[in-house]
């Protein structure tokens, strides 16, 4: 379809430069004005400019000095943590995880409230604006420093309407809570998957932000992915995409949480993993030993201390996963895998085997310079600082010419 491109005018080629710089800023902090200028391409008075008026809208701030090429010291810069604050929330099964994060993307409050949202969509709208009320009068942060509020949850989410179409995590089915959340704060409000929220916190502060090209996979309640591909978030034709749990691993096998049978979720997720140790365990000759479990963290102790049922259902699930990374890797050959669990552990006990499966069906030479990273450190709150980061990721962006 033609389109003629309106022209840009002054402010928005402003708002533009602006962005660009303190991006750059951002990614390469402590750097100074004339760094800016070799990478950004901008002449030196829109540099001097730009920087002084975004140090008097306390965005960045002077750090201290370097020794410039000339022999004469140069101002660093960096962005000034306290410029803005972001909320970020996730809305999981049984509570609902609450960050207030600075511009550097550290986290400044956390609270959580429990309550049941699973199957309560109805109440959980309530229950969402009393307590980020409540939470933002704890923090006493200045409500002209609030830049938004960015909220991640389980399954399908459209973006822009801000609906939850699908979470069968929280059984919530075209929920729309965007609107109602911004209606009330009067603030922009971003609401994407959950995992796509990890990722964008990966993008701007973590591993992803060497990448173009990265993968996602989170391993836990459900098995999720997101995707970076060209340096934009991958969501498919309607946004729904990247559904990795869901992708058929055996037709005949176990029923999913979706409605569907087979999908690899039912084998590599916290339930997928104590249900493959429950058929080791019922297939074995002898019973003398079997030992009863009912969490992941109780079978990863069984593991750590050799139990022989409990490592080969890490064992197991660890190829089955493996294999799964395999197709996403001959799929998007991408430059990085980072691969989330919430436990210390239990990446550890699933690794060799999963290396091995994710070895064996890579594609040619796709896997040649593939980035493995297993992300152990990721908590609960992990998940509520990448919802956070959904509205630090449109305020460093550049605006939308057209
Ligand atoms: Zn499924």
């Amino acid at each position: 379809m033609y389109r003629q491109v309106p022209p840009v005018d002054r402010k928005m080629m402003q708002k533009i430069n602006q962005n660009t710089l303190l991006n750059l800023i951002r990614v390469h902090a402590p750097i100074s004005r004339t760094e800016l200028r070799r990478l950004s391409g901008l002449s030196q008075g829109t540099i001097f400019g730009m920087t002084a008026s975004l140090i008097e809208q306390q965005l960045i701030v002077e750090t201290g000095e370097t020794q410039s090429t000339g022999g004469r010291k140069a101002e660093l810069l960096e962005i000034y943590p306290e410029g803005g604050y972001v909320l970020g929330l996730e809305i999981r099964e049984y509570e609902l995880v609450m960050v207030l994060l600075n511009l550097h993307g550290n986290i400044v409050a956390i609270e959580h409230y429990e309550a049941q949202f699973r199957s309560n969509a109805v109440y959980a709208l309530d229950w969402i604006t009393t307590s980020v009320d409540a939470f933002i009068r704890r923090t006493q942060v200045p409500r002209e420093k609030l830049l938004g509020i960015g909220c991640g949850v389980s399954g399908g989410v459209n973006t822009h309407l801000g609906e939850v179409v699908d979470s069968w995590i929280l059984d919530w089915h075209n929920v729309t809570i965007g609107p109602p959340l911004h209606e009330h704060f009067k603030l922009p409000v971003f609401v994407d998957n959950s995992v796509n929220c990890l990722i964008c916190y990966e993008r701007l502060f973590r591993s992803g932000q060497m990448y173009h090209n990265f993968l996602l996979v989170t391993f836990g309640r459900g098995l999720g992915m997101a995707a970076i591909i060209r340096d934009s978030p991958f969501r498919g034709s309607q946004g729904l995409g990247a559904e990795f749990g869901h992708i058929p691993f055996d037709a005949h096998g176990r029923f999913c949480e979706c409605g569907n049978q087979g999908c690899l979720e039912a084998y590599v997720s916290d339930h997928g993993i104590l249900r493959t140790y429950a058929e080791i365990v019922a297939g074995a000759s002898s019973h003398a030993d079997a030992v009863d479990v009912s969490l992941v963290e109780q079978l990863v102790e069984l593991a750590m201390q050799g139990n022989q049922d409990a490592l080969r259902a890490f064992e197991l699930t660890g190829t089955y996963l493996g294999n799964g990374l395999a197709c996403l890797v001959n799929l998007f050959n991408p430059e990085c895998l980072i691969i989330c669990n919430e436990g210390e552990h239990l990446l550890s006990l699933l690794s060799p085997s999963m290396k091995t499966a994710l070895k064996q069906h890579t594609f040619s030479q796709l896997g040649k310079n593939l980035q493995l990273i297993c992300e152990k450190s990721t908590t609960i709150e992990s998940w509520a600082r990448g919802a956070g980061c959904l509205v630090l990721q449109d305020f460093f962006a550049s605006p939308k010419q057209f």
